[in-house]
């Protein structure tokens, strides 16, 4: 898969656009087109809806003017430019018409085809769907090589991701050139084959499953596990509060579906947890409950702090993992005595070993190494940056030891939280495989490293494309830990790409050295 990177124009500003659908996508996405400056025609079959959506984008369009992003002159021009249609007939002379109606597959396509017989056999059809394969709607038209993927995120106004997705008989030239009208209407577009999910709603998979399984494990408490991949993943939110915002029904049928098209695939298998919200009908913010509470005075999920213990006047940074170089800066910086020795990878203080977590529980590493007083610590994609660092202690470890460890953290001005001591922590386990993920996409020629983190940058607010972040790690590690992984879960779910083996052992990077992912 190539990068998206636009050497041909976009559509031209005099192109009319058909919207087919006045729903929540259906008036953004003609919002986003005529702030562009195209003549839309908005179609939809329910009547009432077509004036609810001029009033809908007139608000957008007022929004735009308050902030300052537009001139108050061009609110009248959108009006002006925004046509309302009752008729499929009247799309005749539209050069794109995009879909934005009910996901279901016999729907799109009888719309399609009457789509077909009424536009122009140069005119382009695009689909917003988030779900349905471009190559099954496809299937049933005369010309399905015109057909593409438009896939906007919501809200389309806001959120500058669009997913142009190529069904197996898409012409490659109409992929590009609706590319390049998603980058001209001020968007970040990326090309993906049609395969489930495409690249967010696949890559994403891991962050939440990935969450609900450390809950399973009763790893820590939900409001500790939310602040982990916040505050030391670097995430705008935590899994479980980006579940409830989402919505339990919508999230589980997006895992279920993904799960039923891959058939079965472990790596995608839904959670009970969120089998029992459903059933429960605490759906998230939207019904006053999901993983947390959102009555009026429902008090914030609780994070789990360790109390202040003493810091170390001085400790060994051994070797040479990820982040040792930043933390032995950050001791230092803190007044502490650092001393720098090859070795294996460790934080050493007297007789405690801490370790950066691999994958594997630290009680396990305890007895291989004959040792009892070993305490690892999570991941973070930056260690300066992060408030909260995540420990687990070995079942054997003394609770001076752990105490001794979380003195250290603490001395460099980070709040602790202790979990359970569940293989590969919080932040650890969600990075790699969330990389496998994207991994995995790549090797099957999904879409390429760059436009994978970007979707994910761009689609879902990621703080790192999950590429990028391999690349900072080490292939080779992340493998290391999925080996470990699935070691201690062997259902499948954490088998390593392929590609990202060879990666692992060509040592090569997924982006140019100093890439700006
Ligand atoms: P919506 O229910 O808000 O709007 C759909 C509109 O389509 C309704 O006004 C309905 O009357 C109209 N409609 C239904 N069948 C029609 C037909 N045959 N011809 C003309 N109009 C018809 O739905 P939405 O949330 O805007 O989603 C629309 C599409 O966008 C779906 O394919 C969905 O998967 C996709 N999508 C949704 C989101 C999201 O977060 N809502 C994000 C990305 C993509």
């Amino acid at each position: 898969m190539k990068n998206t990177t636009n050497a041909v124009p976009g559509l031209a500003a005099g192109t009319t656009i058909g919207v087919v659908g006045a729903g929540t996508m259906g008036n953004g996405i003609a919002a986003v087109a005529l702030r562009a400056g195209h003549t839309v025609k908005l179609y939809d079959t329910r009547q009432e809806a077509l004036p609810k959506a001029a009033e809908a984008i007139a608000s957008i369009a007022a929004r735009w003017v308050k902030k300052g992003d537009i001139p108050p002159a061009d609110q009248a021009a959108y009006q002006a430019r925004l046509v309302l249609v009752s008729d499929v007939q009247a799309l005749h002379d539209c050069g794109l018409v995009i879909e934005a109606i009910i996901e279901d597959l016999e729907i799109k396509t009888a719309l399609f085809k009457s789509l077909e017989h009424c536009v122009a056999a140069d005119a382009i059809l695009a689909s917003n769907t988030s779900s349905i394969s471009i190559t099954a709607i496809g299937a049933g038209l005369q010309q399905p090589e015109r057909l593409v993927g438009m896939h906007f995120f919501n809200p389309a106004t806001v959120l500058p991701l669009v997913e142009v997705v190529s069904g197996e008989a898409t012409a490659p030239a109409i992929a590009d050139l609706i590319a390049a009208t998603a980058k001209a209407w001020g968007k970040s577009p990326v090309h993906c084959r049609s395969t489930p999910g495409f690249i967010v709603n696949r890559v994403a998979r891991p962050f939440y499953a990935e969450a609900m399984l450390a809950l399973q494990e009763q790893a820590c408490s939900k409001g500790t596990l939310d602040a982990a991949l916040r505050d030391a993943g670097g995430f705008r939110m935590g899994p479980l509060e980006l579940m409830d915002l989402i919505g339990h029904d919508t999230n589980f049928a997006v895992t279920r579906s993904v799960y039923n098209s891959f058939f079965q695939d472990p790596r995608y298998k839904p959670s009970l947890i969120q089998q029992a919200l459903v059933d429960a009908g605490w759906l998230g913010r939207k019904s006053g409950r999901g993983f947390h509470l959102y009555a009026e005075n429902a008090p914030a999920p609780a994070v789990e702090l360790a109390p202040a213990e003493k810091p170390p006047a001085q400790a060994v940074v051994q070797g040479e993992f990820t982040g040792a170089g930043l933390l032995a800066e950050l001791a230092n910086e803190h007044g502490m005595k650092i001393e720098r020795r090859a070795g294996p990878g460790a934080i050493l203080l007297d007789d405690v070993q801490i370790l950066p977590c691999t994958g594997e529980a630290a009680t396990s590493l305890a007895v291989k190494a004959g040792t009892d007083n070993i305490v690892l610590f999570d991941a973070s994609t930056d260690y300066r940056k992060a408030s909260l660092v995540v420990l687990a202690k070995a079942d054997q470890c003394s609770r001076e030891a752990l105490a001794s460890a979380t003195g250290f953290f603490q001395a460099l001005g980070k709040g602790v939280t202790v979990i359970d001591d569940v293989p590969g922590l919080l932040v650890l386990r969600t990075l790699c495989m969330l990389a496998n993920e994207a991994a995995e996409a790549v090797c099957h020629g999904i879409a390429s490293p760059a436009d994978v983190d970007t979707a994910m940058i761009k689609g879902v607010n990621y703080p790192i494309g999950p590429l990028a972040w391999a690349d900072a790690y080490g292939s080779d590690n992340v493998v290391s830990v999925l080996e470990n992984l699935a070691s201690a879960y062997p259902d499948g779910r954490y088998r390593p790409s392929a590609l990202l083996r060879r990666k692992a052992l060509s040592r090569q990077r997924w982006h140019a050295e100093g890439a700006n992912q």
